[in-house]
């Protein structure tokens, strides 16, 4: 073959392989191979390492269309000035994902605006991007997809969905209470997730000694559900004002009592 069908070829041939962002950096890489004289191992490397980025950004993207999120949202967008209760060097800690590897749970406790859901959501990120799977569910929503798997006789593989992802996310547990047999069947996602060692985030407006109402006024289904969720892992009590109010109150929108 000419040196001109090679050439051809090597386009081609990283096209047909799938490796699309090689084939379209493959003239300008070669170019700048030339004037720069790069080795042919340097020259291969720079064209991988671009192929392999793009391929990596792909795989996130995937993963975080198929997480759930109700929104995206950075730990680094975290303004921990505003909610000292939290700190910094323990979120930096879970951001390294070792909880996933350990199947340490995470317990994010609090009223109401205090970023509860937004820290979730920056972990799920973390894990996302450490190219794991993540889902993302709110406890209400979680226990309606429950309750239908039930009635149309396919809890066990729902289940099994849910025990697959590395991370499971459920939202506002105790905003709304369950029913028993939906109390039941969290139980059983907990304790399935429990066995596999795969992590969990949970965030609740509710203290653990209130979970017995959580858990359809069962606080023997409370109590076993807290013991295998609490068993590794790290709680982290958020205390303090709303950073919604917070906000509102800064821009006039907003007057507390002290004020009127
Ligand atoms: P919660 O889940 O505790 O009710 P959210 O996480 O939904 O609260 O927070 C409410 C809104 O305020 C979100 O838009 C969130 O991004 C933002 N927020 C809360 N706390 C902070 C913070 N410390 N820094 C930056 N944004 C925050
Ligand atoms: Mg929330």
């Amino acid at each position: 073959m000419s040196a001109t069908t090679y050439e051809h070829l090597a386009k081609e041939g990283l096209l047909s392989l799938g490796h699309s962002t090689a084939a379209q950096l493959l003239d300008s890489t070669a170019q700048r191979a030339a004037a720069e004289n790069w080795s042919y191992s340097h020259f291969l490397g720079m064209l991988l390492e671009s192929e392999l980025a793009a391929r990596k950004r792909r795989i996130i993207e995937t993963t975080l269309r198929f997480a759930n999120l109700p929104y995206q949202k950075r730990l680094s967008d975290f303004d921990f000035s505003c909610q000292p209760s939290v700190d910094p060097v323990l979120v930096e800690e879970l951001s390294t994902g070792r909880f996933l590897a350990e199947g340490r749970n995470i317990v994010l406790l609090g009223p109401p605006g205090v970023g509860k859901t937004h820290l979730a959501i920056g972990l799920a990120m973390i894990t996302a991007e450490l190219g794991h799977r993540v889902y993302f569910t709110s406890a209400m929503h979680l226990a309606r997809k429950l309750s239908t798997a039930f009635a149309q006789n396919q809890l066990p593989h729902t289940m099994q969905v849910l025990a697959q992802p590395k991370l499971l996310v459920i939202d506002e547990v105790g905003y709304l209470a369950l029913e028993s047999n939906q109390a039941a069947m969290l139980f059983e996602v907990i304790c399935n997730r429990y066995q596999k060692s795969a992590s969990i985030i949970v965030t609740s407006n509710k203290a653990f000694g209130q979970w017995g109402q959580v858990f359809a006024n069962d606080p023997v289904l409370a109590s076993a559900a807290l013991d295998r969720l609490l068993h590794h892992s790290t709680v982290l009590n958020i205390k303090g004002d709303s950073y919604r109010l917070r906000e509102k109150r800064k821009a006039g929108l907003f007057q507390t009592q002290s004020q009127t």
